[in-house]
């Protein structure tokens, strides 16, 4: 039976003609290719001869002998090169010597500084070189330097902190271009951290260099163009920096991911830069404090131009946006950013003297604790962070807890943080805030922060202890 091929299209085979007897005679003839010496002269018989013929008639088998026999002949030579590059290039596994500055060079058993294929340096015997702060133990270990900038290494994990920012220490192989994870070994005395590590991540200060040769290790500082009193070049300040390494998410970070009826796209990024700009009672801002404004796009009471912070403007407008979406329409901002002089106005002026023509005969003392239980002394105003605004709304005449009656209060009280805003002077933290409850003032600090502050029910003065 003929075995169809399923997925060809059958072709017809051409017939195969049987030969004739004569015809299969001839070919066997000129196949065997058998001589017919008898016209011929007695062979020559000497070795020599009979090899020469041998080779004559089994040409292809001489000529294989021939290429097998170089091939033989080229294996070994390689074989020989081969064995003789490897003695020669075999790394030099003898003891590191390891060079500070001018100290005295020491050496460090090979077995010691190279581990699992990373080299190591032991940076606790640099730190004093290198003019490094030494903390922790064998737990941890930071090395902080004099330009504010420092390194964290914890014992026998993968993970440093290079100005607090969390890093994977994955660094290319020692003698090899592999990367691998590589551990902070801590003890009692040392602190073990992959080279190449330290090499990546010192920007300045510092100059390491690796002879793979000689296996030399040596640690220079660099110098600025500054001389000291006897005219030497001042050593530059280490700095540190993340460089190419990849900053991770904090263990346990939340994300955060909220959903909006507005395209929350362009705004974003606002939204989630974190503000945390202290102003208050006890931590007040100086005259000279002037942040970057912008003026804001939302409605104003009285179409007043009214400035924030770029990124708390940009929040508040995608705010009021979500507002509008869902039908609260009657809210305007009635005040934003102040400064240090319209305070100084409203405090000792304005103020100051409506109490004055309230209360005649209040001495200027009680004139200001009464001006005080409402309004911010210079300086204390958290509105000259130029991030908070307070919010009016057609039913109000003028700030007060009216506002909480309304649909606008009762929107920001369970979506402002989507926005990173917070209620700022609530009810039960006025003994914190040093501020009464004001239901119209909300204050930006970004995302993360306000949800926190939100879903925790603290104030920015508890979730800034916290963060300490
Ligand atoms: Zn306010």
């Amino acid at each position: 039976m003929k075995r169809k091929n399923k997925h060809l299209p059958e072709i017809e085979q051409e017939p195969i003609e049987a030969l004739s007897f004569e015809e299969i005679q001839l070919i066997r003839a000129a196949r065997e290719k058998t001589e017919d010496r008898s016209q011929l002269p007695p062979r020559d018989q000497s070795e020599k001869a009979k090899l020469g013929r041998f080779a004559r008639k089994n040409k292809l088998v001489v000529a294989s002998a021939i290429v097998i026999l170089l091939a033989m002949l080229v294996g070994i030579g390689f074989g020989i090169a081969g064995m003789i590059s490897f003695a020669t290039s075999r790394p030099n596994t003898s003891d590191i010597t390891v060079e500070i500055g001018e100290e005295k060079p020491f050496t460090v058993p090979y077995d010691e500084m190279v581990r699992d294929g990373v080299l190591y340096v032991d940076l606790r015997a640099i730190a004093p070189f290198a003019d490094l702060i030494v903390s922790g133990s064998t737990e941890y270990m930071q090395f902080a330097s004099r330009s504010g900038t420092f390194l964290r290494f914890e014992n026998d994990s993968e993970f440093a902190r290079i100005n607090g920012k969390l890093v994977e220490m994955i660094v290319k192989e020692f003698r090899g271009n592999e990367e691998l994870p590589a551990k902070a070994i801590l003890t009692k005395d040392k602190c073990y951290v992959p080279y190449r590590f330290l090499k990546e991540c010192v920007m300045d200060g510092l100059q390491l260099r690796w002879n793979d040769e000689e296996n030399i290790l040596s640690f220079r500082r660099t110098y600025t163009d500054i001389l000291d009193e006897e005219k030497q070049p001042i050593a530059a300040t280490l700095l540190f920096d993340v460089g190419s390494f990849t900053v991770l998410p904090e263990p346990g970070e939340k994300t955060y991911e909220y959903s909006y009826l507005i395209d929350i796209e362009p705004y974003l990024e606002s939204i989630q830069t974190e503000n945390l700009l202290l102003a208050n009672k006890q931590t007040p801002l100086g005259e000279d404090f002037v942040p970057a404004l912008e003026e804001i796009t939302v409605a104003t009471a009285n179409k007043r131009i009214l400035y924030l912070d770029a990124h708390a403007a940009r929040a508040l407008e995608a705010m009021m946006l979500e507002m509008a979406e869902v039908g609260v329409t009657d809210v305007m901002v009635t005040s934003a950013y102040r400064s240090y002089k319209r305070q100084y106005e409203l405090f000792h002026v304005t103020y100051y003297q409506q109490e004055k023509a309230k209360h005649p005969t209040w001495t200027d003392e009680q004139i200001y604790a009464e001006v005080l239980t409402y309004s911010a002394a210079p300086g204390t105003s958290e509105h000259q962070t130029g991030l908070c605004i307070d919010f009016l709304t057609s039913t109000m005449n003028e700030l007060n807890n009216s506002f909480e009656g309304t649909p606008a209060f009762e929107w920001l009280s369970h979506n402002a943080h989507r926005f990173g805003f917070v209620l700022r002077y609530d009810k039960d933290k006025v003994d914190i805030t040093g501020y009464s409850y004001e239901s119209w003032h909300y204050r930006f600090v970004g995302l993360e922060a306000a949800t926190e502050i939100y879903e925790k029910g603290i104030c920015l003065e508890e979730y800034l202890a916290a963060q300490n």
